[in-house]
């Protein structure tokens, strides 16, 4: 197998890890076939043999354009601590991996905003009791929700960032994101 890795997360992909976080995969990946990255869930037109993972100098970036990365990076924890919550909640095994699995994709893509801004620590988010969602359903439907909002987010700051990576990452991350509404709303 040749050399692939991941633009976006810059994992390099390949028969060992083609599986990993595979419950939340829209499609399977396949030993000869990756489609998704199992790491960020970026679809293959982001893999490459050659070229260097996207990135930027987070000194040449504005006050407003590192605001709006910290609020990513934030908002991939949140939706990563839900993710982990729900998986303990979850009654049903496969709704319970694909939490788990989802949960371990968010925190990439919080790494991957950490690592743009220069930032040096992770946020530590005040814990939210998610104990009232007492079904799969419940935990389900506020996860579409979750993900709605994530994609709302990237799709509005995709121009304001005016920088031609940044864009290309929060446009890859939002199909990322569209693929989690479909996965869950499926599982309903
Ligand atoms: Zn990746």
């Amino acid at each position: 197998m040749q050399k692939l890795k991941c633009l976006l997360c810059g994992m390099n992909l390949n028969e060992n890890n083609y599986e990993v976080n595979k419950y939340a995969l829209i499609s399977s990946n396949m030993k000869n076939d990756i489609i998704y990255c199992p790491f960020c869930g970026a679809s293959s037109i982001y893999f490459s043999e050659t070229e260097e993972v996207y990135t930027v100098n987070p000194k040449e970036l504005s006050e407003n354009v590192l605001t709006i990365l910290d609020h990513a990076v934030k908002l991939e924890v949140f939706n990563g601590d839900f993710y982990s919550e729900a998986s303990k909640l979850a009654k049903n095994f496969e709704v319970k991996n694909m939490f788990r699995d989802l949960s371990k994709i968010e925190y990439v893509h919080a790494k991957i905003h950490k690592r743009l801004g220069g930032f040096k620590d992770f946020p530590t988010l005040t814990k939210i009791n998610y104990g009232s969602y007492n079904s799969d359903e419940k935990l389900l439907k506020l996860a579409s929700q979750r993900e709605e909002h994530a994609v709302a987010y990237y799709s509005k700051y995709m121009k304001a960032v005016n920088n031609e990576v940044l864009s290309k990452i929060f446009k890859a991350l939002s199909e990322v994101e569209k693929t989690h509404i479909k996965l869950t709303l499926s599982s309903i």
